[in-house]
C-alpha cells in the first residue's frame, strides 16, 4: 500500500442493464430481458481503482437522496474509499446509465446525468492531498476547479471527449485518453504541458509530451472477459504511479498491467484489480 492522498473529483452512476436478445428499434418494445444494476460513473470508478491499488481515495460526488445512491455507493464504501465530502442533493436523482445489451453484446445506452450535473465548482473543497483525478463526466468547471484548487500532481482522463477548458491543458501533469479521443482532441493534445497518455486498447499505450512519444508499454497477455472499465483503471493507476514517484516507462507499465487485469473479470467496478494481483503481472525491472 503506497497511501498517496488521491482526491477523485467526479461522476457516481448507477448501471441499469437489460439483457435480451435484440436491441429494440424506436418504436418497439423487447420482451424477456434480464435485469442487472451495477455500480458505475467514470468518477466511482477510478476512485475505486486507485483505492484498491493502494491510494487512499477520497471522493467529492454527488448522488441524490433516493435508494440508487446506496447502490451506487457500495463498493466505495466496502472498500474504505472516504465519501465524507460527498454530497446528497435532496433535488436530484442518483446519475442513472440505463444500458440495453443484445446477444451479440452490442449496446445501447442512455445516461441520465441527475446529480451528477449539480456537482458545482463550490463543491470542490480539496481536503490534503499528493494528487487530484479529474473525468469529464461533470461540469467542464468543476474539473476546471479542481485544476486550479489542486496544489499536488493534477490529471485529468479526457473521456468522454468534449469542449475541455484551456487550463486543463495548461495545468494537468497528466492528460489520459484513449485513441477515439486522442482523435478528437487532435493537435490539442501537442499543446498540453504535462504528459500525455494515449491508450490502444489490448496494444497498449503511450507518454507523450509536446507531441514527442518518450515511452510505450504493452499489457501482459492475458484472456478479456470484459473490458468495461479498462480505462477507468489505466487512469487510476497511472495516476497513482506517477504520484508516488514511479519511473514513467514503470508507471506506464504498472498501469497497462493494470487495465489488463481489469478485463479478466466481469463489470466495471467488480473487475477493478487489487495491487498485487496488478504486481503480479507486472513484475519490477530487475
Ligand atoms: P478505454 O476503455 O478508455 O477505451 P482502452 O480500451 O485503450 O481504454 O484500455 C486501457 C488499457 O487497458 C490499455 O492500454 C491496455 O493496457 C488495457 N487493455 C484494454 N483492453 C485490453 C485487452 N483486450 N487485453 C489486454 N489489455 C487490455
Amino acid at each position: 500500500m503506497s497511501g498517496a492522498r488521491i482526491v477523485v473529483v467526479g461522476s457516481v452512476n448507477l448501471d441499469i442493464v437489460a439483457t435480451a436478445a435484440t436491441l429494440p428499434a424506436p418504436g418497439e418494445t423487447v420482451t424477456g430481458a434480464s435485469l442487472a444494476f451495477h455500480p458505475g460513473g467514470k468518477g466511482a470508478n477510478q476512485a475505486l481503482a486507485a483505492q484498491r491499488l493502494g491510494g487512499a481515495v477520497t471522493l467529492i460526488a454527488c448522488v441524490g437522496a433516493d435508494p440508487n445512491a446506496a447502490a451506487a455507493l457500495a463498493l466505495l464504501r466496502a472498500d474504505g474509499v472516504d465519501l465524507t465530502l460527498l454530497r446528497t442533493d435532496p433535488n436530484a436523482a442518483t446519475g442513472v446509465a440505463l444500458i440495453a445489451v443484445n446477444a451479440a453484446g452490442e449496446n445501447q445506452i442512455v445516461v441520465a446525468s441527475g446529480a451528477n450535473a449539480k456537482l458545482a465548482a463550490a463543491d470542490v473543497k480539496l481536503p490534503p492531498h499528493d494528487g487530484v483525478l479529474c473525468q469529464m463526466e461533470v461540469a467542464p468547471g468543476v474539473v476546471a476547479a479542481a485544476a486550479e484548487r489542486c496544489k499536488g500532481f493534477f490529471a485529468v482522463n479526457l473521456a468522454p471527449a468534449l469542449h475541455a477548458p484551456s487550463i486543463l491543458f495548461e495545468r494537468a501533469d497528466l492528460v489520459i485518453v484513449n485513441e477515439g479521443e486522442a482523435a478528437v482532441y487532435g493537435g490539442a493534445l501537442d499543446q498540453a504541458r504535462g504528459l500525455v497518455a494515449v491508450t490502444y486498447g489490448a496494444r497498449g499505450a503511450a507518454l507523450f509530451r509536446q507531441g514527442r512519444r518518450l515511452v510505450e508499454a504493452a499489457p501482459p497477455a492475458v484472456t478479456p472477459v470484459d473490458t468495461t472499465g479498462a480505462g477507468d483503471c489505466f487512469s487510476a493507476a497511472l495516476t497513482l504511479a506517477l504520484v508516488e514517484g514511479q519511473p514513467k516507462e514503470q508507471a506506464l507499465r504498472f498501469a497497462c498491467a493494470a487495465g489488463a487485469a481489469a478485463t479478466t473479470r466481469a463489470g466495471a467496478q467488480t473487475g477493478m484489480p487489487w495491487r498485487a494481483e496488478v504486481e503480479a503481472l507486472s513484475p519490477p525491472p530487475v
